[in-house]
């Protein structure tokens, strides 16, 4: 059935309430404007719908072989891990095509807040060098912007979201006068920065969205470890109870939350501007529409590149915003890989409640800034995040243990915290062979055509790799870690859950879809605000780029409907 609404036109329709939606939401709505946000999924319950922690081992009934789902399979189904969450598998209604030799697991989520409820939550600045990486090696193409010009918005997005770290005066880390205290290095930390320096690479310490104090009336992180299960107080940055919740209680007149509406098209009026978006409730499968003066598309990269073609009219035959033909090109992620080693120094460690946040508090940023090219047979460079912690359980299968008793508990302990890993990020160069683009021969729940994934491997991928392999030997071994496991190849595509570039950004509108401001050049108030504007990925997380990107886009709206230009 379909149902026309005719009121209210909005000041902005945002398109996605992850990270970017969140952060746009934020800005737009407390500078006065009257926004809505659709969100194909649901509100989650905080207190209901996450798992928080992983049960103590004697309180799984299957410990004594019962009948019945272990606790730990129990968790497994709430939020992080369950359906409409984001394992890949997890969303039949809405699912992509790859050429058969290209896999690709496409990692996303249906929920306020998009993938930050589940987000490993690092967050770095790109450096001057990631914005202009074709001026330095005649690769790809540069960015429109500077460092300089995002370097304001990466104040103001680190000062809201609350970001922990150090200034570290290394070449691939601008520093910053806006963290918050870094927390203390674990034993594993300590010894694992120790061993990259005898092989002469530098770890920093991370930037992370955890706050190490008491701020912005949330609460400091506990160090409870277990942020892949939710975090009961907000401790680490999410957009739905950090943006979009604390929105609807402050400014309930002005904004409006629409969750479970699947946007199916944006919608232009005769003047070829953007006039409002379709979408499907998919409560009642009904197709409605709501109307505003400007559109933000934050869908998440790829979702926003499939909208956009998939928003086709007389004036845009090719998807919308899209006469440079660039809209799906470009595509980018990251290469990752990881490798892992026992440190038999940390044996017999005694197990306290302090372990920290999870994951490490040390982070291995690139070391190729200062040595010349010809030591490296690629270009661009990996990001390594560490990886070492105390968990409720044994950090080795206990069944690989033979004996009883005493021995048993012993030979537990004795493995107990000593799992190291290092896990890279490695930066992709774009290619033609690397693309998305709609597969009309597959429709969604919604009869919709779904996106196609081309993610093949190239030289460069293949070179880096075996680099990134040889690097994680030479520190694991400095560290003096046994059992040493290498990875034989990269992680399947979509791994890194960093898809960028598929809608990027230029200062020509002939190769590319916006402007310096993530504004369409063929629709003057259509903004694309998640990693779809990337020009190059950098081999950092880019979250905190999409959200200085995104605050930096909203402030020139602002300013743009200010002056009536749009
Ligand atoms: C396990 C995990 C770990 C990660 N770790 C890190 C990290 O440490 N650092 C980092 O920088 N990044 C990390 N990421 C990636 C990070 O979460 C994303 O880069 C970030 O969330 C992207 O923000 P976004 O707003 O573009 O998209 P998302 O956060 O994915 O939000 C997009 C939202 O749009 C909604 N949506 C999509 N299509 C439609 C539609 N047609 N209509 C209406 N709504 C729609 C989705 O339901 C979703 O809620 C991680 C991701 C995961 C899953
Ligand atoms: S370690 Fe900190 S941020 Fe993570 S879940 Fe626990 S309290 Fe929250």
């Amino acid at each position: 059935m379909w149902r026309r609404t005719q009121e209210p036109v909005y000041d902005a329709v945002i398109i996605g309430s992850g990270a970017s939606g969140g952060i746009a939401a934020k800005v737009l709505v407390e500078a006065g404007l009257k926004v809505a946000m659709l969100e194909a999924g649901p509100l989650r319950k905080h207190l209901e719908d996450f798992a928080y922690h992983a049960p103590w081992p004697y309180d799984d009934p299957r410990r004594l072989f019962k009948e019945g789902k272990s606790e730990r399979q129990k968790m497994k189904e709430k939020y992080a891990f369950g359906p409409n969450a984001f394992t890949p598998w997890a969303n039949p209604d809405e699912p992509y095509t790859t050429p058969q030799d290209q896999p690709y697991e496409w990692m996303r989520a249906r929920n306020v807040g998009g993938r930050t409820m589940f987000w490993g939550r690092f967050v770095w600045r790109f450096n001057e060098i990631e914005f202009k990486g074709y001026s330095h090696d005649g690769h790809g193409k540069d960015w429109p912007i500077s460092y300089r010009d995002l370097a304001p918005y990466y104040d103001k997005m680190e000062s809201f979201v609350g970001v922990c770290g150090t200034k570290e005066n290394h070449p691939a880390v601008p520093d910053s006068d806006t963290l918050l205290p870094s927390p203390a290095l674990k034993c594993g930390d300590h010894l694992l920065k120790r061993a990259a320096a005898k092989v002469g690479i530098r770890a920093t310490r991370i930037r992370r969205a955890m706050l190490t104090k008491d701020y912005n009336g949330f609460k400091a992180c506990h160090y409870c470890a277990d942020c892949d299960n939710g975090c009961e107080t907000h401790s680490f940055f999410n957009s739905a109870f950090r943006c979009v919740v604390p929105l609807m209680q402050k400014y309930p007149k002005t904004f409006t939350l629409v969750t479970n509406a699947m946007a199916r098209a944006i919608n232009v009026n005769e003047k070829g501007l953007a006039s409002g978006v379709t979408y499907v409730d998919k409560t009642t499968g009904e197709t409605r529409e709501i109307k505003g003066r400007t559109v933000v598309a934050a869908c998440g990269a790829l979702e926003t590149t499939r909208l956009m073609l998939l928003s086709t009219s007389s004036l845009f035959p090719n998807g919308i915003a899209n006469s440079s033909g660039m809209l799906g090109q470009n595509f980018l992620e990251h290469l990752d890989t990881s490798a892992q080693g026992y440190l038999t120094d940390l044996s017999f460690v005694t197990p306290y409640a302090g372990d920290g946040v999870g994951g490490s508090h040390i982070a291995i940023p690139w070391f190729g800034y200062d040595r010349p090219q010809k030591d490296f047979d690629f270009v661009r460079g990996f990001h390594t995040e560490p990886s070492c912690r105390l968990s409720m359980n044994p950090t080795k299968n206990p069944k690989t243990f033979s004996g009883f008793g005493a021995s048993f508990k012993r030979e537990v302990r004795r493995w107990y915290g000593t799992r190291v890993s290092l896990s890279a990020h490695g930066e992709m160069l774009p290619s033609p062979q690397k693309f998305v683009e709609l597969d009309k021969t597959v429709v969604d729940k919604w009869g919709m055509p779904v996106l196609k994934i081309h993610h093949p491997w190239d030289d460069n991928d293949r070179k880096m790799f075996k680099r990134i392999r040889q690097t994680y030997e030479e520190i694991l071994t400095a560290a003096k870690a046994v059992e040493i496991r290498l990875p034989e190849l990269p992680d399947k595509p979509g791994h890194s859950i960093h898809e960028l570039g598929t809608a990027r950004m230029g200062d020509d509108p002939k190769s590319s879809v916006l402007n310096q401001f993530n504004q369409a050049w063929d629709v003057k108030n259509l903004f694309v605000v998640d990693g779809a504007a990337f020009v190059s990925g950098s081999s950092k997380n880019p979250t905190g780029t999409i959200m200085a990107l995104a605050w930096r886009t909203s402030e020139y709206l602002l300013e743009e409907m200010r002056r009536g230009n749009i």
